[in-house]
């Protein structure tokens, strides 16, 4: 999945490691009828020990279902800018509506909280972005979908797992055929847990032997809790901390999936913004992301933060949550202020624009398919630095404007 998939929508998918939005690729042409795929599958899952009864509940009659085709090969052209994303994702409903639903299921958050060392406030805020509180699980015939996309192909092996997952979940009778609704591309539920990871992490919490993550949230809540749990979570320890970097600060020296010491950073200069650090902090593990260029906010970001990207691997999904927990606490998210508004990220077709222009001049990204992943950022940073600029990495309308106009002169 790219770190900068902001434009994903608010209902997201737990994804647990399962990187399941890839590169949008061209589109793939289906090499065979539905029912083919469907009957040769079908005889798959049987002759792997499937009850037939439950491949004939899944597959028997199904047929695509166009709405899920179109979604998968529809690539947005704007790449919404985090601020905008937080600012949806942190609104005033909605954390409003966060604490009516937190008060609401007040001894059921304390218990999974017991349980698992995983704070309420975060669960509440992965519960507000993935369904709205509940609201929101998505209608779709999530085997329907599944299949249309394992047919489709650009996603088969992912789909197919799927498939073989709810298999699963049906002969444990953990769900009903009818029960199985959610988002178009298979996220159910209160937790939007794909089929597979609702295998790995969903819970019975309430020990009625069903994991029921659509109707009860201790279940739901207990399922998310688990698999933060199982992904590392510290127990009230933070997510992240905003900071500023002090002047001529090493760019150059810097990459995204460094890990080091809070001490390390403090070090080089580094600080709480409005703040200083704690003694505590010094000795936690952390890693410096800078979303939105130099002149933007930066923050420091912690084991907890890792977590989350486990949940859901977006940058902006991670700080969300966090943000949404820090106004359920303390009644004021603090958001971070200063985004570069007249810089925002290049649509999908400047990027592709971008990769052209870059790979003219010599600075290799990796190729050309509009997503700016790690190549293009290190392909951006090389142009930067070779022309003076400070080598953020950010893929701005200021960087898009120097790179053409480079490219123009070249
Ligand atoms: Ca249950």
């Amino acid at each position: 999945m790219q770190v900068l998939n902001w434009s994903r929508s608010l209902a997201g998918m737990a994804l647990a490691g399962v990187m399941a939005l890839g590169g949008f690729a061209a589109a793939l042409a289906q090499d065979i009828p539905f029912t083919a795929w469907r009957d040769g599958f079908a005889s798959d899952l049987r002759s792997e020990g499937v009850r037939a009864d439950i491949v004939a509940s899944m597959l028997d009659g199904l047929e695509p279902d166009p709405r899920v085709i179109e979604r998968d090969q529809t690539q947005p052209e704007f790449v919404r800018p985090m601020w905008q994303y937080l600012e949806g994702a942190v609104s005033e409903a909605r954390v409003a509506n966060g604490r009516r639903a937190a008060a609401r299921i007040a001894d059921t958050l304390q218990a999974v909280e017991d349980r698992f060392e995983v704070d309420r406030h975060i669960l509440t805020g992965i519960w507000g972005l993935e369904s709205a509180y509940g609201e929101i699980q998505g209608n779709f015939d999530i085997v329907r979908s599944l299949a249309t996309l394992a047919w489709e192909g650009r996603r088969r092996g992912f789909a197919e797992a799927q498939l073989r997952a709810i298999a699963q979940m049906l002969e444990r009778g953990y769900a009903t055929r009818a029960e199985l609704v959610g988002s178009w591309a298979g996220g159910m539920g209160q937790t939007q847990f794909i089929p597979a990871t609702y295998m790995e992490r969903a819970v019975d919490f309430d020990g009625d032997g069903r994991r029921d993550i659509w109707r009860n949230e201790g279940d739901a809540l207990g399922s998310a809790a688990n698999l933060l749990a199982r992904a590392g979570w510290e127990f009230r320890q933070p997510v992240f901390t905003e900071v500023t970097l002090p002047d001529g600060f090493d760019f150059a020296g810097w990459t995204e999936t460094q890990r080091r010491d809070v001490a390390h950073w403090a070090a080089q200069g580094i600080r709480p913004k409005g703040g200083e650090w704690s003694s505590d902090d010094l000795y936690r593990s952390a890693r410096l992301v800078i979303p939105a260029g130099a002149n933007a906010p930066a923050f420091l970001v912690y084991r907890n933060f890792e977590a989350l990207l486990r949940y859901n691997n977006s940058t902006a999904y991670a700080l969300g949550v966090a943000y949404l927990a820090r106004a359920f606490e303390h009644g004021d998210a603090g958001m971070a202020t200063g985004w570069p508004v007249d810089n925002p990220p290049i649509s999908r077709s400047q990027s592709r624009e971008l990769q052209e222009a870059l790979a003219r001049l010599g600075h290799d990204p990796g190729g050309v398919d509009g997503m700016i992943g790690p190549n293009t950022r290190r392909a951006i940073r090389a142009f930067q630095s070779a022309t003076g600029r400070t080598p953020d990495g950010y893929a701005g309308l200021s960087l898009y404007n120097a790179v053409m106009e480079a490219d123009r002169a070249r």
